[in-house]
């Protein structure tokens, strides 16, 4: 769909600064030559702008094709990710859209069993609207790529760890295999799991990385972003037609909040990682089966920590019982019920019910995905809080047996209604 000779003018604001510092120094340091000294990247909130002349065209001239923040969140990004070319879209989604618009007619993709439910559902309107083939297969075993990988093949879609089963790929052990065998095949990761701070996949073999972010980078659940990292110019280039040829760059307000967001990843992300290692061994001293890389039991522990720095703030766990699941949900007071994750309050969800219930169930009978599974994606509050709440839920959900908190919580309920009831009064 992309064959025309590509672009105009995909030249950054200000050129690519190489990594210098440790990747938590870069992360709060943004690049800013504003003429007037200003401390934070001005939002450049125009759509088009004046040229000198009416046959040179400056730096800028409309702001689909380019604008000012745009650009220096778009290099920042590019710096810590490790990539020749970063850019900023309207959403995860929208990353994932532009980056399939790479693959023509014919051409095949294969992808993991385990994907985000919107990349399944786009993946999905490629096979019947696009003439373009999906393979998925158990990204947890390597060698199961290799029957599918043809001249047909143009993009291999990874996630590690997935949502919300936690599985992990061998990142580079697959980018060899496409490497080796199809030379116009793109390795592409979502890494919107770990985030930059925690994982690199450019560094680790991929074409392209994109990420959400909704989630990690921006941290606030205010605004709605897609990045994409391309490992060299060329790739950048192609990735720079399609955003300017369908407009989905983000605009300056949106570009402004991510630059803001992004800057305190690497603390938000410390946190909320110290406090889901925290999560994740409280119920496994409970006896719940857990799904978190963090996890000493987890199968692919070694695995995950050679890709990647931190575990990260997302994990899941079973209660052998869907409907003790729904109650634990329903009882946590801290822990928003929310799809979603990435934010710095605690989030609880049941994925069968809510983010993954697009899923035919015999596809996530399929997949083993459990239906009583409860995701929990940990946020910066005070843990000991978080873990008070949680217990307290799991013990009036009956998941847990404490005679004394359940009566406590019985007596709580009853004055509660006491206390309604009078106000009535
Ligand atoms: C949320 C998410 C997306 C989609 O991002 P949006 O910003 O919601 O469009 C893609 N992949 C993963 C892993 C996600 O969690």
């Amino acid at each position: 769909m992309t064959s025309e000779t590509p672009p105009l003018d995909t030249t950054p604001a200000s050129p690519i600064t190489q990594r210098k510092y440790r990747i938590a120094t870069e992360i709060v340091t943004v690049d800013n030559a504003d003429e007037h000294g200003a401390a934070s990247v001005p939002i450049y909130q125009t759509a088009t702008f004046k040229q000198k002349s009416a046959t040179q065209m400056g730096e800028y001239d409309y702001s689909r094709s380019g604008n000012p923040t745009r650009s220096h969140l778009e290099n920042h990004l590019a710096k810590i990710m490790g990539a020749a070319r970063a850019y900023a879209v309207t959403s995860g989604m929208s990353a994932l859209d532009v980056i399939t618009r790479l693959v023509k007619s014919g051409d095949e993709i294969i992808a993991g069993d385990d994907l985000y439910g919107g990349t399944n559902r786009l993946l999905s309107f490629l096979a019947k609207t696009q003439n373009v083939k999906t393979h998925h297969i158990d990204t947890t075993n390597s060698q199961s790529i290799i029957p599918h990988l043809s001249v047909k093949t143009r993009l291999v879609l990874l996630e590690t760890p997935t949502n919300p089963l936690i599985k992990i790929c061998d990142i580079p052990a697959i980018a060899k295999l496409v490497h080796a065998s199809c030379p116009n095949a793109l390795v592409v990761v979502d890494n919107t799991m770990m985030s930059p701070y925690l994982q690199k996949p450019l560094e680790l073999g991929a074409d392209i990385s994109y990420h959400s972010g909704t989630k990690y980078l921006s941290g606030h659940h205010d605004l709605m972003a897609g990045v994409i990292g391309c490992k060299t110019d060329a790739i950048g280039e192609q990735i720079y037609y399609v955003i300017n040829a369908t407009g989905c760059g983000l605009g300056p307000f949106d570009s402004w909040l991510l630059i803001r967001g992004v800057k305190t990843l690497s603390v938000r992300m410390d946190r909320q990682q110290a406090n889901a290692q925290r999560v994740a061994q409280f119920l496994e001293d409970y006896g719940f089966k857990v799904h978190y890389p963090g996890s000493r039991s987890h199968p692919q522990y070694e695995l995950h920590h050679k890709m990647a720095k931190g575990p990260g703030a997302v994990l899941s766990f079973e209660t052998g019982d869907v409907g003790t699941s729904e109650r634990i949900v329903e009882a946590t007071k801290l822990w928003g019920i929310s799809v979603s994750f990435g934010c710095v309050n605690s989030l609880i969800s049941m994925p069968c019910r809510m983010s993954h219930a697009s899923i035919p169930a015999h596809i996530r009978a399929e997949r083993a995905l459990p239906e009583d599974l409860i995701r929990l994606c940990v946020g910066i509050e005070d843990v000991e809080d978080l873990l008070e709440d949680l217990y307290a839920a799991l013990v009036s959900a009956g998941a847990l047996q404490d005679q004394a908190l359940e009566e406590k919580l019985n007596r709580l309920a009853l004055d509660g209604r006491d206390a309604v009831a009078k106000r009535k009064d």
